[in-house]
């Protein structure tokens, strides 16, 4: 049969004539270094090919068609082995290009030929040979239809015949419908120490990765894509997304953080549809910044650590609430936006004072900080709030008395 490593590999394309460098050398054996156009004592006109007959004049007697290293001649793809590839797409099919980007190189357990080894642990020609003997409606039945051998085929031609068989969502797939229920894991994996990920080490165990967090997710990207139209390929994208994330995560099962998948380009992930997807399946934490957390960051990166902390603890107070003493409803992020504004003059002004963190600010600080006139900046909802939260926000964290 068919080596792996493409079937005209061992046959290099001739080297270029020494003179113009643009066509192939007219002989290797016996060695001439010129085309025909520029041996010496030319211009020579080329024989026809010995092959074909053809007058497009490739290399040693034969045309480009002809010529094993030529750029039109055809061969078998090295994986599926189906009829019709160039060299220059690496002796591959379409499909075998792609599986080549999505699954890994193993033994196929029904031909033992060594390739790339789809999910059911089938190489894609014996999978296309299945699916040929495929009943509609039916599973595939993989060990019965390779059995007594495949059926070869032409390269690229196997798009169209898939349209015509397209079976309801719910059949699609391996192992019947999508699952219905998963609980992610409820204990957390501390780390020891962070380490940046190797791209190429992630991309590789994704192709492998596998779980019933992805089985799961697998049936939510079926139903959504389904939905919203959603293309085979954005479909790929996201399920590829999805293994990525798996590989990526510290704890196997757990649910999984919106700024992690934030991280996915680096390893050509998506993000938008990923984060749709883990969403409808209720295993995304939302973790992003809000847009009163970014101005509030804007507003208070230059203060000291210590006081940044303290006014961090206030800050989620404030968004929140607190249901222990003192006890303080939760605020509008407007109102909370309007806050932070009135105070990060006087906190700058307090930090460029030398003061590192807000307990030792004193009341008299706090007057003297205070507009004579009272704060001309209004709230939504109250007359004038925003001056007094600096006074003591770590621990009471409250600008105006709690109303519960
Ligand atoms: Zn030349
Ligand atoms: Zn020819
Ligand atoms: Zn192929
Ligand atoms: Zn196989």
């Amino acid at each position: 049969m068919t080596p792996a490593a493409g079937p005209s590999a061992a046959v290099r394309p001739p080297p270029k004539c020494h003179a113009c460098q643009v066509n192939r050398v007219a002989w290797v054996k016996p060695r001439v270094d010129y085309c025909y156009r520029c041996l010496p004592g030319g211009p020579f006109t080329p024989p026809p090919c010995t092959g074909c007959g053809s007058l497009d004049y490739f290399s040693q007697g034969r045309c480009a068609t002809c010529h094993p290293g030529g750029p039109q001649y055809l061969s078998a793809c090295r994986d599926c082995l189906s009829w019709g590839v160039y060299r220059r797409h690496n002796w591959q099919c379409w499909s075998c290009r792609w599986w080549s980007q999505h699954y890994p190189m193993g033994e196929c357990d029904y031909c033992r030929r060594e390739t790339r080894i789809g999910e059911q642990q089938a190489c894609r020609l014996c999978l296309e040979q299945s699916r040929m003997l495929q009943e509609p409606g039916r599973a595939l039945t993989l060990a019965v239809a390779n059995e007594h051998g495949q059926q070869l085929f032409f390269a690229n031609m196997h798009f169209q015949r898939r349209r015509t068989r397209r079976l309801e969502p719910e059949h699609r797939g391996v192992g019947g419908p999508p699952k219905r229920n998963f609980a992610p894991s409820r204990w957390r994996q501390l780390t020891l120490f962070g380490l940046e990920p190797d791209p190429v080490l992630v991309q590789a165990r994704a192709l492998k990765a596998d779980s019933e967090l992805l089985t799961y997710c697998k049936g939510v990207v079926a139903e959504h894509a389904e939905r919203f139209g959603w293309s085979k390929r954005q479909r790929n994208d996201v399920v590829r997304s999805l293994r990525l994330l798996q590989v990526l995560q510290d704890t196997p099962g757990a649910m999984i953080r919106a700024t992690d998948v934030a991280q996915l380009p680096r390893y050509d992930g998506n993000i938008v549809s990923t984060l749709d997807v883990l969403a409808a399946a209720g295993l995304l934490i939302d973790d992003r910044p809000t847009r009163i957390e970014n101005y509030f960051a804007g507003k208070t990166h230059l203060l000291p650590p210590t006081m940044r902390a303290q006014l961090e603890v206030w800050l989620q107070v404030m968004l929140a609430g607190s249901d222990t003493a003192p006890r303080q409803r939760s605020r509008d992020p407007l109102t909370v936006r309007i806050h932070v504004m009135g105070i990060a003059p006087i906190l700058h002004t307090w930090a460029a004072a030398g003061h590192d963190s807000l307990a030792e600010i004193t009341p008299d600080d706090v007057r003297a900080a205070l507009p004579e006139p009272g704060s001309t900046v209004t709230g939504p909802s109250s007359g004038s709030v925003p001056c007094s939260p600096p006074s003591r926000p770590a621990s009471s964290s409250s600008s105006t008395p709690p109303a519960a």
